[in-house]
């Protein structure tokens, strides 16, 4: 299965964290705040780099307080 492009997590990570969402198509998975899909959900950079560098544990409470922002429609209230 080594046909067109296939973009690792790392790289979908990296992208969106320099400002480009991309959603992966290879796996079928969005940017961890949704932007990809929902542009105006895009996390600030601080938070990008945040989860870029964060642990299994704390990305994992990032992963929910985005999917928390996506549920009720509105950005920019991540995190603490
Ligand atoms: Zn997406």
């Amino acid at each position: 299965m080594a046909k067109g492009k296939r973009m690792s997590v790392d790289e979908q990570l990296k992208r969106w964290v320099d400002g480009e969402s991309v959603h992966n198509s290879t796996r079928d998975e969005c940017t961890p705040d949704f932007s990809c899909c929902k542009p105006q959900l895009l996390a600030p950079k601080e938070i990008r780099m945040k989860f870029l560098n964060a642990n299994q544990a704390e990305r994992s409470a990032m992963l929910a307080g985005f999917l928390g922002v996506l549920l009720r429609g509105h950005s920019c209230e991540v995190v603490s």
